[in-house]
């Protein structure tokens, strides 16, 4: 597969080229896939088109390519057939079979106009068989107009021509005419209606000259005709984006911005609103591309910016219905056995085992941990066993924790973190609350499990240093530092050996 750009285009109109530029000159790594068939290819001009009154579409297009490669944006000429979710970024498959990748894409491929198959309709179109008005209406001022109704919305588009020719025909067959109220309307202005099917349109070339009905032949020079809207949004189908059927049919749903309901997924221009022309295709696609930019400049500072530990730990625990076995660590178990019970806290104390068998040994114990699920999972567990009343359980950050009672004991298993985490801070705050005769007992793993491919270093402070580091001063002492080893079962249910750090620091009576 290609190498994964920052975005890709789909479709170089004047909605995608537009985009791209916006991308280009962000620095952004873009790719523009196009088929190169833009609605307007029928017609020679372009008008409405501020700066550009008149100018061929096609020659438009060849600018805004040249505009937007000379800042890095690069082309290829592709129809993308597929695109699918690959994590966060998408693969877009083209009809050779060619992926590429992207961390973002802007949909911008336009609409096919399905006109009604009437002979001479589909060759004239663009030329004397128009779609719109504002494109094409002042060419035919006054001239003999013609409209198509063929959908219910082209009542209104009868009233908007009649701004341009008082000669207006309306033939009504393809909505099943009109009611009387609407055909007075229509005839207070001098438009005409005719009921009966349009069977054909002629003229010499791709001029008109008369639209012909089943009982007659009408006089008409210029015949707007709308038809369906395909919008060319198939290729999408495996993301499932949301979608809305509307006045002009059914198309994918976007916001303001052109995002779709598919984070990364952007849809701008004709495939999502057949009513722009090309200015309006314009600023939906600059305003898109500074907002595709945008995106990513979020994601790269979310990519490089450490994740907070609270959402670290949250997703953690998420992940699975349990992490812990929710019994205490042997090794404390042996440490703490025959001391006398009195008020304690331990610091990360997940789903709550070593507090439940503290609180069971008679300690009145409380847990503190920055995952709200570990400590519901943890306060359940303490009315199952009918502990709520010695053991207790708080969600918080123990950055910002400070100790509310005095304490016999401050226990500590496995209170390491891959997120930053300043224990040493946390140990020394937690000391301070320690009464005399009072304890801290930490729990660390000194290596990695057996059965573990990779770990990170910090996953394994040194506990002695950390005992230096803590300089807790002349009136604690050591009663215990060393390493346990531990026996235990790897994720296959194996045995497998653990091996401990062990230190019980103890505040002298
Ligand atoms: C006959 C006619 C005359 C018009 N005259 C005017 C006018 O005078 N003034 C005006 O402002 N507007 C005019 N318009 C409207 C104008 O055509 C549209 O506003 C404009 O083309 C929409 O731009 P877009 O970028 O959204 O789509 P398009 O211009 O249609 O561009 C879409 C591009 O995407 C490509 N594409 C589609 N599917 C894929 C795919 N799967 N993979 C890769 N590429 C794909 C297409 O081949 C095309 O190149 C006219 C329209 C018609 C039909």
């Amino acid at each position: 597969m290609e190498n994964t750009w920052d975005v890709i285009v789909v479709g170089g109109g004047s909605a995608g080229l537009s985009t791209a530029l916006m991308l280009g000159r962000s620095r952004r790594r873009a790719l523009v896939l196009d088929e190169g068939m833009p609605r307007n290819r029928f017609a020679d001009h372009m008008h409405g088109v501020l700066g550009h009154e008149g100018k061929d579409p096609a020659q438009l297009l060849r600018e805004g390519r040249e505009e937007v490669a000379a800042y890095g944006v690069e082309f290829a000429e592709a129809r993308v057939e597929r695109v699918d979710r690959d994590g966060r970024d998408f693969v877009l498959t083209d009809t050779e079979g060619k992926r590429r990748g992207a961390r973002a894409v802007v949909v911008a491929t336009g609409l096919t106009d399905v006109l009604p198959e009437i002979p001479g309709l589909a060759e004239r179109w663009g030329t004397s068989v128009l779609h719109c008005p504002y494109c094409h209406g002042w060419e035919f001022g006054d001239r003999r107009l013609g409209l198509l109704a063929t959908a219910p919305h082209d009542i209104m588009r009868a009233e908007l021509l009649r701004q341009w020719s008082e000669d207006l025909t309306v033939f009504t067959s393809g909505i099943g005419g009109v009611d009387p109220v609407t055909q007075a309307r229509l005839e207070s202005r001098g438009v005409r209606l005719v009921p009966e099917p349009v069977v054909g349109v002629d003229g010499p070339g791709q001029d008109l000259t008369e639209v012909r009905t089943e009982k007659g032949v009408y006089p008409i020079d210029a015949l707007f005709a709308g038809g369906a809207f395909r919008p060319h949004d198939d290729f999408l189908e495996s993301l499932g984006p949301e979608r809305a059927d509307g006045p002009m049919g059914n198309f994918l749903s976007v916001d303001e911005f052109g995002a779709t309901s598919v984070p990364g997924l952007w849809a701008i221009g004709n495939v999502v609103n057949p009513a722009l022309t090309v200015p309006g295709t314009m600023g939906a696609g600059s305003t898109t591309g500074g907002m595709v930019n945008m995106y990513l400049v979020g994601q790269d500072f979310d990519d490089a910016a450490p994740e907070p530990a609270k959402d670290f730990w949250e997703s953690r625990y998420r992940s699975q219905d349990r992490i812990w076995s929710g019994n205490a660590n042997a090794t404390l178990v042996d440490l703490l056995d025959g001391i006398e019970p009195g008020r304690a806290v331990d610091l990360g104390c997940g789903e709550g085992g070593d507090v439940l068998w503290l609180a069971a040994r008679g300690w009145k114990a409380t847990g503190i941990d920055i995952s709200e699920t570990a400590v519901d999972r943890a306060r359940g567990a303490a009315r199952d066993a009918q502990l709520e009343d010695r053991a207790a359980f708080v969600a918080e950050d123990l950055e910002q924790w400070t100790p509310s009672e005095d304490l016999d004991l401050v226990t500590g298993s496995f209170f390491q973190s891959p997120v930053a985490l300043d224990r040493v801070a946390v140990l020394r705050r937690a000391s301070r609350a320690v009464v005399r005769g009072g304890r801290i007992c930490l729990l660390s793993h000194a290596a990695p499990p057996p059965w573990a491919e990779h770990h990170h270093d910090a996953d394994f402070p040194d506990l002695g240093e950390e005992v230096r580091a803590l300089d807790l001063g002349p009136e604690w002492e050591t009663e215990v530092q060393e390493v346990r080893k531990r026996e235990a079962a790897d994720p296959e249910g194996n045995p497998a050996v653990l091996e401990d750090a062990v230190v019980v620091l103890r505040k002298k009576a």
